[in-house]
């Protein structure tokens, strides 16, 4: 059981609960002002050989991917704006039903992806013919056997939904060649209904968190972490990383979108 006094952030013992949300308390740090909420998920179990995806669920998951390629096309011409992707190897770190991936291949790129729940590999390699890994980017199989290899990494609306932020994003810059690149784009906390939902909760002594309830979730795989703009700069730059762009035209204020690139010099990742 992990101690949610203990910042996920900057792993000092200053966290402690804020407000209190429904089935949930979000914890904000007296240190660095971070705040998540007080839920992990587990690592789903497995039976090998047998599949999850159902007819029903198959139809479900495929009625979404029209809306969500209207968005992951967008992210792909704003990485194709700093990579040419012709034989790259890419990594998609919460890769969903495969669609980001599918889109890195057209475009000529070699992708990699992970995704832990099941159901979605078995979309992905049905639909598109991609076989996305189980393993998390902390894993050995990672860690070990692609160390340096990936000029781009991608973490499209998943930075905010993994258990650890901090230690996900240092274990992506490892894996990461000298001048590679990351991707990004989670919720931000500098966004005007993010202080507006947290002001209406302060306001009402926690009995209208509605607005936050909103933002975060105990539902697995849902919201557990939102970064300042200060915060998530400051991570990256700690984890061997030089932010490059931000905030493209193509999401809303509520969204930070950053490009950052690893430093050639031996620094940093650890
Ligand atoms: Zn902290």
């Amino acid at each position: 059981m992990y101690d949610f006094s203990r910042c996920k952030l900057c792993g000092e013992n200053t966290a402690a609960p804020k407000y209190k949300l429904k089935q949930m308390s979000l914890y904000a740090c007296s240190n660095c002002d971070f705040h998540y909420i007080d839920v992990l998920d587990d690592f789903p179990d497995e039976q090998p050989g047998k599949s999850l995806l159902t007819e029903k669920a198959r139809n479900f998951i495929e009625s979404k991917l029209p809306q969500n390629a209207i968005q992951l096309k967008k992210d792909l011409e704003f990485v194709k704006a700093h990579v040419a992707l012709a034989g790259v190897p890419c990594l998609d770190i919460g890769a969903g039903a495969g669609l980001f991936p599918s889109l890195l291949k057209e475009a000529g790129a070699v992708p990699h992806g992970i995704e832990p729940q099941q159901i979605f590999r078995e979309f992905a390699l049905e639909k598109f013919q991609i076989s996305l890994r189980r393993e998390l980017i902390d894993d050995p199989y990672w860690q070990n056997e692609y160390a340096g290899y990936f000029d781009v990494v991608t973490l499209w609306d998943t930075l905010e939904h993994v258990n650890f932020p901090a230690e996900t994003i240092k274990a992506a810059s490892r894996l990461i060649k000298p001048g590679g690149y990351l991707f990004l784009d989670t919720p931000s906390r500098d966004s005007f209904f993010y202080r507006v939902s947290e002001w209406s909760c302060r306001l009402s002594q926690g009995s209208k968190a509605l607005l936050l309830n909103s933002l975060y979730s105990p539902k697995p795989y849902c919201h557990k972490q939102i970064f300042t703009t200060a915060q998530l700069w400051a991570l990256l730059e700690n984890s061997g990383f030089s932010v490059v762009g931000r905030s493209s035209l193509h999401r809303s204020g509520n969204k930070l979108v950053v490009t950052c690139r690893k430093s050639c010099e031996r620094r940093g990742g650890k």
